[in-house]
């Protein structure tokens, strides 16, 4: 028998390793300093950041001075929308950003677009690839910020982020990217890849939560957002949380060293987990990329004539945590609008489970997610009136 509860919801957030632990612990206690005191305390501290920024710098393939300290991935795409809205709106107020952008960034675009800014999607494929010549025609003179994400989180789709950043400098925009979901999985470096602004957290690759990075080019004009003291260069006030950075950069530097292990360990998991599924489950449709350009961990699926909140509950009540939708749009009954950019009927869109496997995940967990999945399926349907009426139509 297989030990539950089982955990296949990696996206929404990972378990602290152990190492990045050990590391931080002394930071809560006997090196405490607050990194802008002008003593030994401080000191310790201040190198213990400065060591942490070096770390993640050399990983992303940026200057150390380049990386600043958040709170995490919301606050850094808050601060990337808004700070660069506000220091470039004299040039323009016209922004782009794919529609599968995660709730950070579509909410923030939202109250962007009540001070007056222009909010303009991009279109995806039905795999959640970005349209690039879409994108090349509705590109302007006054286009300030092109915005999208290097992986989604929702159907795992990899961004050709490279492409993006090319179209955006074609017309002097800025380009930013939310790589909370490719950092520490897939290789980045900045420099190669074009990008002005990147963000990254630190609770998705086994880090603490509460912190995360933006990587802003030297030379890129980007205003604050959270004003107070001189810390991180004078350009994010607030005191650093020591403890929180220092963990980020040891789980990030662990993910870096086993990149390629991991990413062929956690594909192979996710690769059986979709094929017993489309093979065993009828009435199955397979959300995201099919083939290539799919985060390792993603498994992202509708479940015809069922809500995605049912198969969910019946899930947990058999030991297995998944997440329906988009994690942050659960609880609500509004369909993902990552699934509906994507083109899916609003049935379809309700009817979501996401599953995201992580390292510590075994084979023998897979088999029996999709024992209980196929039972909580057939049982659910069995009560689904729909299913009654339209039932044994053809597969989706
Ligand atoms: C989790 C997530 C965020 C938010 O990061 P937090 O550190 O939890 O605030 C932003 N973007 C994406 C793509 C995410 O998956």
């Amino acid at each position: 028998m297989v030990k539950t509860p089982i955990y296949f919801d990696h996206a929404a957030t990972t378990p602290l390793c152990e190492e990045a632990f050990d590391k931080m612990k002394p930071y809560f206690t006997e090196n405490f300093g607050n990194a802008n005191s002008q003593h030994c305390f401080g000191r310790e501290a201040v190198k213990a950041v400065d060591e942490a920024r070096d770390t993640i710098a050399s990983i992303i393939n940026c200057k150390p001075g380049e990386l600043y300290f958040t709170s995490g991935g919301t606050e850094s795409d808050n601060w990337a929308l808004r700070g660069i809205a506000s220091a470039h709106k004299d040039k323009g107020k016209h922004i782009i950003i794919s529609p599968i952008e995660h709730a950070a960034m579509i909410t923030t675009a939202k109250e962007l677009a009540k001070d007056g800014f222009e909010i303009e999607f991009m279109k995806v494929d039905e795999e959640g690839f970005v349209d690039l010549e879409h994108l090349k025609s509705i590109i302007r003179d006054d286009t300030i910020l092109v915005a999208c994400m290097m992986a989604n989180n929702e159907v795992g789709t990899i961004e050709p982020i490279k492409e993006i950043a090319e179209i955006a400098h074609s017309k002097n925009a800025v380009m930013f990217t939310d790589a909370v979901q490719a950092a520490g999985v897939l290789k980045i470096d900045v420099k190669a890849l074009g990008v002005d602004l990147m963000s990254m957290s630190s609770h998705k690759i086994y880090g603490p939560k509460g912190v995360g990075a933006l990587y802003i080019r030297t030379g890129l004009k980007i205003d604050s957002i959270i004003t107070g003291g001189h810390q991180e260069r004078t350009k994010r006030g607030g005191t650093t949380n020591v403890p929180g950075v220092v963990g980020f950069a040891k789980a990030f530097e662990i993910a870096a060293r086993d990149m390629d292990k991991n990413f062929e360990y956690v594909s192979s998991l996710r690769d059986r987990f979709i094929n017993k599924v489309l093979a065993e489950v009828p009435f199955v449709k397979l959300n995201g990329p099919r083939k290539e350009g799919r985060l390792p961990a993603n498994a992202d699926f509708s479940f015809r004539y069922i809500e995605g909140e049912s198969i969910l509950f019946s899930l947990d009540l058999a030991g297995i945590a998944v997440s329906s939708g988009s994690a942050c749009s659960s609880g609500s009954l509004e369909p993902s609008h990552v699934l509906l950019a994507l083109g899916l009927p609003e049935g379809l869109a309700h009817g979501s489970i996401r599953f995201s496997f992580g390292k510590r995940n075994t084979a023998e967990e897979i088999d029996y997610a999709v024992e209980v999945l196929k039972q909580a399926v057939d049982r659910l349907r069995k009560m689904s009136p729909l299913f009654k009426v339209e039932g044994e139509t053809k597969n989706v």
